[in-house]
């Protein structure tokens, strides 16, 4: 391996930082071989926090009403073939009860921005979700909100909350969204989350349109600043009902060098293998955690609707129950040497476990 490229990515996992530069050759550099460096020394890091648990997250997606129109996305509001659906609060509860036998311990609400579940509507879930499951964490993902919506779901028990940034390029971000979208209410958000003691999760597709190493290079940065407790990073794969229909998808490969480095700046980060690195690659998901992923997020959502939520075409696991989604993770886990922990699974700070 070129010396110069091995040093920076012994640096990297030294240091936990490189210049906007570095990282820049870092990625527009890399070959087979420094991948393969840079995800020993991913699995390194994070086997010092979390040895070889792998954390669930009970993915229930609630609905796919939207008043956004994003538009790489299959549920925004522009695309009439999107079956709409929303599942009531016994339905969202169910899966939680379902979940909770399977072992999850964590439960993610996502959805489109759907004003039909009003603020009020969420408090009532989340603190319902609470009250019957008191040992497990509930993570929100439902859009941009008002400061004081996600203060009163913080309230209401909410312990982490997932929200992309999609790209910290400013002018990069108004090629991805109509303008009606800005940046700056996205950043505004996420930092309100962080500030309200949510375990906050941000991220980025890779290989989205009009994306270039320098947008890349300002997502790494990015979150080397915000610090977040977690980074959900994917492949934009297209949808054939969006304007983007035409549209490459990105890499399985590129995914993966990402993943490692964020790995390596952020070593206790929470870091998902995503349905969308399954969708690219049947062995998708195993490559992530062995580049240095350490969460996996089998869906919960019922059977009948999971295959209205088509962010991209394509998506995995739409025909599965439950069960068989968490224990077709769980041989796939093992197959690796690694292995599913029940548990919260939360952000370990500053600390090493092993
Ligand atoms: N409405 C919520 C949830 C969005 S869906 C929110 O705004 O946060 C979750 C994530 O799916 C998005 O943040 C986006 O990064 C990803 N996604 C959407 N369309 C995609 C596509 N075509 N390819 C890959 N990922 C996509």
């Amino acid at each position: 391996m070129n010396p110069e490229v091995k040093e920076r990515i012994d640096r990297l996992a030294r240091e936990h930082r490189l210049t906007a530069a570095e990282l820049k050759a870092l990625i527009d550099s890399r070959t087979e071989e420094a991948a393969e460096y840079l995800f020993e020394k991913a699995r390194e890091v994070r086997r010092q926090y979390y040895g070889t648990d792998v954390y669930l997250r009970g993915l229930i997606e609630f609905t796919n009403y939207c008043k956004n129109n994003c538009i790489y996305c299959g549920i925004r509001r522009s695309n009439a073939r999107a079956q709409r659906y929303r599942l009531t609060q016994k339905q969202i509860l169910d899966c939680c009860e379902t979940g909770y036998g399977l072992g999850f311990r964590t439960f993610v609400l996502q959805g489109g921005e759907d004003p039909y579940y009003s603020d009020d509507a969420i408090v009532q879930i989340v603190s319902e979700i609470k009250h019957r499951f008191p040992d497990c964490a509930i993570t929100l993902s439902i859009g941009e909100k008002s400061t004081e919506s996600y203060r009163r779901f913080r309230e209401a028990g909410a312990d982490r909350y997932l929200l992309r940034h999609e790209t910290a390029d400013e002018a990069h971000y108004s090629k991805l969204h109509p303008p009606e979208m800005s940046f700056q209410n996205r950043m505004r958000c996420l930092r309100d989350l962080k500030a309200l003691g949510f375990q906050t999760g941000c991220g980025f597709m890779v290989g989205s349109p009009f994306q270039t190493t320098d947008c890349l290079v300002e997502d790494l940065l990015f979150v080397k600043e915000l610090q977040p407790e977690m980074v959900g990073i994917g492949p934009f794969i297209p949808h054939s009902d969006t304007p983007f229909a035409e549209k490459a998808a990105g890499t399985l490969e590129l995914a993966l060098f990402l993943l490692g480095v964020i790995r390596l700046l952020l070593p206790s980060v929470l870091l998902p293998a995503t349905t969308a690195l399954g969708t690219i690659h049947p062995q998708g998901r195993e490559l992530g955690i062995l580049a240095g992923a350490n969460v996996v997020m089998p869906n919960l959502s019922p059977r009948d609707v999971r295959k209205k939520y088509m962010l991209y075409d394509n998506k995995i696991c739409t025909g599965d129950e439950a069960a068989e989604c968490r224990m077709c993770l769980q041989r796939r886990i093992e197959s690796i040497g690694y292995h599913i922990a029940v548990s919260r699974g939360d952000f370990i700070r500053g600390r090493k476990a092993v």
